[in-house]
């Protein structure tokens, strides 16, 4: 997107505003797909909690894509956008089995995570098929609060405890159609996917009845110049060769999941904020913008480095900013950056936020949440209205016993 296009929204909506490229979303679904051209049966189910706007996925939907859901919410959204259950995955951690059951009776696939519901469902529903999460306790994270195959990790069933998932699946006749593994949010190393995937296919043998196996997601994108991304080409190369050998010994076309978030929407998102103040301290020079850690959580809540781009005068001679947002705490987006000379009123434009920026804006501080929009087709689409003070009372109840 453009410079000139952005300035045009945020005065056209306002600022604080998200802002999603389609373009970019189109092409990193067609580049993630075109990397496994020679595996037959492939499906993306993208992973609804990066951004769960319904316009979002109502586009990714029209790609070919399916859904990847982490609560039930997630699921009726994507029924909402227009996907069929069948297109539905459901991969849900620590919910109740009463969830588990009204994801399963819409038509969704449950993807199961451990041994207690596995059993009680596999006992109640022998005849619906259900995936199994498993943690191979491979760490390929970056960040400790994001690597989720690990030992200590509470997601997935271990691959220690296969016979106990085989000995539920004789007891009670159910069926295991897939197998799945989420190794953690930045996958850097192939090599470390490659030999994930390798007791995957071991794990696979184990069961009779597969139709896929999901490899979940991990892909790591760029947030700077010069930063380390997956090679998706390389990658989709290599696993597609070891997995069209892999069916050949299991003996059956299997289809070969994803089910990337970031990697599909992270690039596509600009978030646009207005600085409200320029205070110059005896160490530092501050920005201040009319947002904070309420809209975008990510720099303060796991460290993570969003570029910050100065829309309004790009060209202005570069100096050292911190940027801080309007929240009564800590609430810092950059420090010490270097972004083109500042003056009040101008717009900051913030990279990568497309996702898990959205999904986890809160209220705090009583602020309201920013509207969306989505270019596409060389024209500004609102999908989502910013929030009004009435929608931050409409749900209060102002007692009148007190
Ligand atoms: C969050 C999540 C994803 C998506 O991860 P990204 O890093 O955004 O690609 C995929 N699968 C599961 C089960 C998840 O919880």
């Amino acid at each position: 997107m453009k410079a000139k296009d952005l300035l045009a929204i945020a005065d056209e909506f306002g600022c604080p505003v998200y802002v999603y490229d389609a373009n970019k979303i189109v092409s990193q679904y067609e580049r993630l797909s075109s990397a496994f051209k020679n595996v037959p049966k492939l499906q993306i189910n993208y992973a609804v909690k990066a951004l769960s706007n319904i316009s979002v996925l109502k586009l990714l939907k029209n790609l070919g894509s399916g859904l990847d859901t982490v609560s039930i919410q997630e699921v009726k959204l994507g029924l909402l956008a227009g996907f069929a259950p069948e297109q539905i995955i459901f991969t849900p951690n620590g919910v109740s089995l009463e969830e588990i059951e009204e994801a399963s009776a819409l038509g969704v696939q449950v993807n199961i995570d451990n041994l207690s519901f596995l059993e009680q469902f596999g006992s109640k529903y022998p005849h619906i098929p259900i995936c199994v999460r498993i943690n191979p306790h491979v760490m390929a994270g970056g960040n400790a609060n994001i690597s989720v195959g690990h030992i200590d990790s509470k997601f997935g069933i271990s691959i220690h405890q296969i016979p106990h998932i085989l000995r539920i699946v004789e007891n009670t006749k159910m069926k295991i159609n897939g197998i799945h593994i989420h190794t953690g949010s930045d996958i850097l190393d192939i090599d470390v996917f490659l030999y994930a995937a390798e007791i995957l296919f071991e794990t696979a043998m184990h069961f009779k009845d597969l139709d896929f196996i999901d490899f979940g997601s991990g892909f790591k994108v760029p947030y700077k110049e010069g930063d380390i991304q997956t090679n998706i080409e390389e990658f989709g190369e290599r696993l597609s060769a070891r997995f069209l050998k892999f069916c050949k010994e299991y003996g059956k076309d299997l289809t070969l999941a994803f089910e990337p978030g970031k990697f599909l929407v992270s690039e596509a998102g600009f978030f646009l904020a207005k600085v409200n103040v320029v205070k110059q301290t005896t160490s530092t020079v501050f920005a201040g913008v009319d947002t904070g850690f309420n809209h975008l959580i990510r720099p303060m809540l796991y460290g993570a480095t969003h570029q910050i781009e100065n829309i309004s005068n790009p060209e202005g001679r570069k100096r050292f900013y911190s940027v801080v947002g309007y929240i009564c705490e800590t609430d810092t987006f950059a420090s010490n950056r270097q972004i083109a000379e500042i003056s009040e009123g101008d717009i900051l434009c913030f990279k990568n936020a497309g996702a898990y920026c959205h999904t986890m804006a809160s209220n705090y501080n009583s602020r309201l949440r920013p509207a969306e929009v989505l270019w596409y087709n060389d024209k500004a689409h609102l999908i989502r209205k910013a929030e009004t003070f009435d929608d931050l009372v409409k749900n209060q109840i102002l007692l009148d016993v007190l």
